[in-house]
């Protein structure tokens, strides 16, 4: 039987500790089924009770494997993804925060604080990315879930602390491919603690998705140093991307802030109108959960001082894309922004990016 686990909370609003806003939990059982309300989750499982629930199974064929059936229940669909990857068929995993949603305003619905109530285990991003989220997840952890967030095991020096974010950590991590291997091994971690016995096989699969990263790492890094190097400018409808470019040598500029509830001034975009002046920048990009509004003021802006400069494509910044799609994983999702983002600035990219899978890019308005 799994035994009490200690995980210290951490989640204050403006602690320099923010990194890791998992709490006190105390491991709920994998095997006690996917809809215990959370008052019994605490509970420790009987011999009797498993029995119990393996007779109230639907399926009497295979009672043991219905009942050793994670359910696993994340918040983004970066977070789903890797958390997939690592899990495999050993677990159902449902993520929250579907394509084009922002992930800095989503509040949970009653359906949503259901599906964290009944989970085994859930994973989320952390580092306030999911700021109203942040009481249902306490809620769920202080009822006994295992809670954790991926972003958990990256080191404070890596992390950056825009100066106008005062307190606050960046989350955008998911940005910087490096950054999301480690969150991987973060998701490989907890599930071998979790469900140990499937341990080696989560930390194998974890292995192999890291390798595919580490492609995927060079292929941005390649695709964006081909920008000439006065072009290099990314400018976005947010500040989602200050990883991206730390790690991959572009500068960046949000319209908007590091979280979507700050609204741009007037002052913001006459600022950006005149860096985009200067630069000769060609293009700006919109993002998918992101309104265009500031984006399409940004150019009018730019036009009205003689200044022609077009939408580059649609990012995916804090969404993926569409569920089923290529786009919509987290290794087609930095595919399409890398060989956007090339393609737009005047670089080199091959127009079906890394793998030849990426949708077709649509003639830029
Ligand atoms: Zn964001």
């Amino acid at each position: 039987m799994r035994s009490a686990r200690l995980i210290v909370f951490r989640c204050l609003a403006f602690a320099v500790l923010a990194a890791a806003p998992a709490a006190i939990a105390v491991a709920a059982s994998p095997s006690a089924g996917t809809a215990r309300p959370v008052v019994e989750a605490a509970h420790a499982i009987t011999a009797e009770s498993a029995a119990v629930a393996e007779r109230a199974s639907p399926s009497p064929a295979e009672p043991a494997q219905a009942q050793k059936r994670l359910s696993i229940v994340c918040t983004t669909g970066m977070v789903t993804d890797i958390v997939q990857r690592v899990v495999g068929e050993n677990a159902d995993v449902r993520g929250i925060i579907g394509a084009g949603v922002d992930p800095h305003l989503y509040k949970p619905t009653r359906n949503d604080i259901a599906a964290l109530q009944s989970a085994d285990v859930i994973f989320y991003s952390g580092l306030m990315l999911e700021g109203k989220m942040t009481d249902a997840l306490v809620r769920v952890s202080r009822g006994g879930k295992s809670v954790y967030a991926v972003t958990e095991l990256l080191d404070e020096k890596f992390l950056l602390e825009p100066a106008e974010f005062a307190g606050h950590f960046d989350p955008h991590v998911w940005m910087d491919v490096s950054a999301w291997s480690r969150a991987c091994e973060a998701v490989a971690k907890a599930m071998g603690e979790v469900d140990k016995p499937n341990a080696a096989s989560y930390a194998a699969r974890a292995k192999r998705f890291v390798d595919e990263l580490s492609d995927l790492d060079a292929y941005v890094k390649k695709v964006i140093a081909s920008i000439p190097e006065k072009q290099r400018i990314l400018i976005t409808a947010h500040d989602a991307f200050n990883y991206f470019g730390r790690a991959y040598g572009i500068r960046v500029k949000g319209i908007q802030g590091i979280s979507t509830e700050s609204e741009a001034g007037l002052e913001d975009i006459n600022r950006l109108v005149t860096l985009i002046v200067e630069n000769d920048v060609r293009a700006v990009f919109v993002e998918s959960s992101v309104a265009e509004k500031n984006v399409r003021a940004l150019i009018e802006g730019a036009r009205a001082r003689g200044k022609n400069v077009t939408v580059g494509g649609t990012l995916f910044s804090d969404a993926m894309g569409a569920a089923g799609t290529y786009e919509g994983t987290y290794i087609g999702m930095l595919d399409h922004n890398a060989t956007t983002i090339a393609r737009a600035l005047g670089g080199e990219a091959p127009p079906r990016g890394l793998h030849g899978k990426l949708t077709p890019p649509q003639a830029a308005p």
